[in-house]
């Protein structure tokens, strides 16, 4: 079984994060590391694709060349990975992206892509069903656990009242939520490993699009404009001297929650 797992790089979060004044866009110029969230898909995939021939690819559309967050993902365990970077990407909105690495995925010929549920930087949570759509396989969103049975997938998909059980053919597009499993920290060997392991680096051409499809070019979103979140107003203290609970009704009934 061949298994794909999309991986974002992004710049550190524990660094102070900064935007473009031009685009509006994140800053990506420094070093990127592999999605905290992206952990868990890889995680989930290693554990799948555990049999005789098995194997895990990574798919990352980043910047500058960037394979630092692909090699953490190596070290974990993966076999290979295929990077898209290339200049006429800049400005790629979401559509542009789920383009591009649905593009890529089908040159990996899965029979399971897994992606988190949303990314730690951009949170739209909109590229794995965009990415399942334009490869025209189904996808199963929020899953806690995933078993593979002959040709069907079967998930276990998240709901607030507990999970649904989802079964759906393969190839599919099936998204992690995060702490799902426990990820593997990569071992010394891996590390070792992971330096020498193929990391395909592409084109937009390479994977049959046109630059116009994709960067600010392709782009049908734009940001328009980004703000300071208002500061905090400071709260209301009140001392209960025997009416506290009248005044916490009190506000709640202005507020219209009672
Ligand atoms: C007008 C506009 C211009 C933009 N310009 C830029 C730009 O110049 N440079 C830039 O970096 N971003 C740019 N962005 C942001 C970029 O479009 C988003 O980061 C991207 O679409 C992914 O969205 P997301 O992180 O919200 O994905 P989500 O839907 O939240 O991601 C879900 C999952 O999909 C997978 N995934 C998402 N992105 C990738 C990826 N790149 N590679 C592999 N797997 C992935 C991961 O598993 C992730 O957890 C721009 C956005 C807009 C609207």
């Amino acid at each position: 079984m061949n298994v794909v797992v999309c991986v974002k790089q992004i710049p550190d979060p524990a660094a102070p994060a900064a935007l473009d004044p031009g685009t509006k866009t994140l800053v990506r110029t420094g070093k990127l590391i592999m999605d905290d969230s992206d952990n868990y898909g890889v995680e989930m995939a290693l554990q799948l694709a555990a049999g005789e021939g098995d194997e895990v690819t990574l798919v990352s559309m980043a910047p500058g060349g960037e394979t630092s967050g692909l090699r953490t993902g190596l070290a974990m365990g993966a076999a290979r990975a295929i990077l898209i970077s290339d200049d006429a990407l800049a400005g790629s909105d979401a559509l542009g992206t789920a383009k591009v690495l649905a593009a890529a995925i089908r040159r990996a010929n899965p029979d399971l892509v897994v992606m988190a549920t949303e990314s730690t930087d951009g949170y739209t949570g909109t590229l794995p069903v965009q990415v399942a759509e334009l490869l025209g396989f189904p996808s199963v969103t929020f899953a806690k656990a995933i078993a593979v049975d002959g040709g069907t997938v079967k998930v276990e998909r998240q709901t607030e009242a507990g999970f649904d059980e989802v079964v759906c053919p393969m190839p599919a597009v099936v998204t992690v939520t995060a702490g799902v499993v426990e990820p593997r920290y990569p071992s010394f060997k891996g590390i070792m490993a992971a330096k020498s392991k193929p990391v395909d680096v592409v084109t937009v051409a390479d994977i049959g699009l046109e630059a116009g499809q994709v960067g600010a070019t392709g782009a049908r979103q734009e940001i328009t404009d980004v703000s300071k979140v208002e500061a905090r107003a400071g709260g209301e203290i009140v001392v209960d001297d025997g009416n506290g609970a009248a005044r916490i009704v009190t506000f709640l009934e202005e507020l219209k929650v009672i």
